[in-house]
């Protein structure tokens, strides 16, 4: 039997779909049903069907998942920024599990027994370093920041998120207040007109230096001088206010260019012991403590030893690599993007590390060149963005014959595929541990570890 639309059909919620939704089974076809629990027994209302499957909405929960939880976040359903405020961390933390050993199993074809027990994060709200706010105004005229709405790009006014460090919100309420007053316009991404863009708020935990960068489509502020004094004034640990200018109709956040209104244009953060610089424009973990534990697990995995030669591809600010620089002879990192790679050069020197050298330039392009270089790297370290490794980088890698990759990965899917490549080029899982740097969406990091088949 088809389902039909706006028919109420009752059921039981078995399973998540990678992006948290529940899924269920009517008539034989899966419906994917948001907001839902595994365990929960509801009517579900039909709004959308497919070929193959369904999309539902919660009529009525008959029976609720032991699992539930009362979400307490008042935009939770409106907002696209969490997935699990409705069920229990324990709960969310074995959809974790089950999501990359799900991943690495079928699609990787890793034997489930490498694959060890997620690292859960003791703290799962206020854990976030960085905030990316798109502003907006709301019904009243009046300048907000707010959140976008799940695949959407309408804003939901709001002036505090659980996920967020409490240190950004006297820091937003400044600057909403310098924004109303001076009546600055709103960016329109329609129109493709008017300043304000996004607030970007970056801290640095253990330090307690915060920054502030505002994202305009213009050169200039309005009183700009005005608002760097308001922020100086209110807030003791602002280390740094950063005006970075889009003006393109885009997507991307930020824009290539910044201009320090007050300070330096970073902060520095410390890591696994050692001091590391963020600019606007260069990539840090937004979850502090947990990358720490990442880290320690990658060392461990990399097993270095002195006069060792690491790589560290996909470096960033070279956090991973500069960890771990005392216990080799040698550190070489690359990254794409140049402020990173500059900061990860002045990381280097900030720490008195002498023994590593940063490369500004694509991870697969700088490969072969090292490999022709004759460099032999003992360990590999790979942590790409989100999709994964291109598979050419992968051939060079295992070309280069390391005795040790390490995969960080922040998706268990291109991991998986990736993992299957390097099989397929002669290495091999030993150990997975899945680490949970975002508590309270689906997103799961993973360190993987593969030597050479024999
Ligand atoms: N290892 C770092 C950064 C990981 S994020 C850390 O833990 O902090 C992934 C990094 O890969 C980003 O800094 C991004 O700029 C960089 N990147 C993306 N594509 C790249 C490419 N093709 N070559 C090299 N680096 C790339």
């Amino acid at each position: 039997m088809e389902l039909k639309k706006n028919e109420i059909y009752t059921s039981e919620i078995i399973d998540y779909t990678t992006e948290g939704n529940g899924i269920c089974k009517i008539n034989g076809a899966a419906v994917f049903v948001p907001n839902a629990a595994v365990g929960d027994t509801a009517e579900i209302r039909i709004v959308k069907t497919e070929k193959k499957f369904a999309y539902g909405k919660i009529e009525k929960i008959i029976t609720s998942s032991h699992d539930r939880i009362e979400p307490d976040c008042g935009i939770f359903r409106q907002c696209g920024g969490c997935n699990f405020r409705h069920i229990s961390y324990e709960a969310e933390l074995s959809f974790k599990q089950k999501r990359v050993s799900d991943a690495l199993t079928r699609i990787g074809g890793v034997g489930v027994d490498v694959i060890e027990k997620i690292v859960g994060a003791p703290e799962n709200s206020g854990y976030r370093n960085k905030a990316q706010l798109p502003i907006t105004k709301d019904r009243d005229g009046k300048i907000r920041v707010g959140f976008f709405a799940p695949r959407s790009h309408r804003v939901i006014p709001l002036d505090r998120c659980a996920l967020q460090t409490p240190v950004f919100n006297k820091a937003i309420d400044i600057f909403l207040e310098w924004a109303n007053d001076a009546k600055v316009s709103v960016y329109d991404e329609v129109q493709h007109s008017g300043v304000l863009r996004h607030l970007y708020l970056r801290y640095a935990a253990k330090t307690d230096e915060l920054m502030v960068c505002i994202v305009a489509n213009a050169d200039s502020l309005r009183k700009e001088k005005m608002l760097t004094e308001k922020l100086v004034e209110s807030l003791p640990n602002l280390k740094t206010v950063v005006l970075n200018t889009n003006t393109e109709k885009t997507n991307v956040i930020t824009g290539k260019k910044c201009r320090n209104l007050y300070g330096d244009g970073y902060i520095t953060d410390e890591l696994c012991g050692l001091k590391f610089r963020i600019s606007p424009l260069s990539f840090y973990q937004v979850n502090r403590d947990q990358a720490e534990k990442l880290y320690e697990i990658a060392a461990e995995f990399a097993d270095l030893k002195k006069g060792e030669t690491l790589v560290d591809l996909y470096c960033g600010t070279g956090t991973i690599g500069l960890s771990m620089s005392n216990q080799v002879g040698k550190l070489i990192g690359v990254e794409i993007i140049p402020q990173a790679i500059e900061d990860a050069k002045k990381n280097a020197e900030r720490n008195n590390i002498i023994n590593s050298e940063f490369i500004c330039a694509d991870a697969a392009l700088a490969a072969v060149k090292l490999h022709k270089m004759k460099i032999v790297p003992d360990c590999i370290i790979l942590d790409p963005p989100r999709k994964g490794c291109d598979s050419s980088l992968i051939s060079t890698v295992a070309d280069m014959s390391p005795k040790r990759i390490v995969y960080v990965s922040c998706d268990p899917a291109t991991l998986a595929r990736d993992v299957k490549l390097f099989a397929e080029n002669g290495y091999h899982v030993v150990r997975a541990v899945p680490v949970d740097m975002f508590p309270r969406t689906t997103h799961v990091e993973c360190v993987v570890l593969m030597t050479k088949s024999d």
